[in-house]
């Protein structure tokens, strides 16, 4: 997924927010790419864990937005874990989440699981689940 980015769309509201909930200092990032590197959902991700750090700093709120990198983010922490900077990115992610969330937008909807594929689930993972992707 490419993002071009215009002049005057950089979001400062959201970028305070994304701080206040995350806690972490986004400046602290310096782009070397070893997050996306170790990340084990990489490649089902349409923009890469470094991508949404740079995107956030610059308040891109519509381009991550549009992405579903953050929903496809399993918080397993790998990345937090071999960032030579100390950045927490599992925090991050979940801080985008949330602002969504917090929007009332679900990212899955129960009623929209086939009625046929309800009995099948697993019902940890769907208890997990609409945790993590609903308001
Ligand atoms: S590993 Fe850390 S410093 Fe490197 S791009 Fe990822 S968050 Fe930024
Ligand atoms: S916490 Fe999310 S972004 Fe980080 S390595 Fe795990 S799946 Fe990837």
């Amino acid at each position: 997924m490419s993002v071009s980015i215009s002049p005057g769309r950089v979001g400062s509201e959201f970028v305070k927010k994304i701080k206040e909930l995350s806690g972490e200092t986004l400046q602290l990032c310096y782009q070397c790419g070893m997050c996306s590197g170790n990340c084990p959902m990489a490649s089902n991700m349409d923009l890469s864990p470094r991508q949404i750090i740079e995107l956030a700093r610059l308040g891109l709120e519509e381009e991550i937005a549009d992405s579903r990198t953050v929903w496809i983010c399993a918080s397993c922490l790998a990345c937090t874990v071999t960032c030579p900077r100390g950045f927490d990115l599992s925090r991050l992610m979940e801080a985008i989440r949330l602002l969504t969330l917090r929007k009332g937008v679900d990212y899955v909807r129960p009623e929209e699981i086939p009625v046929e594929e309800r009995g099948e689930l697993p019902q940890i993972a769907m208890v997990s689940g609409l945790r993590k992707f609903s308001g």
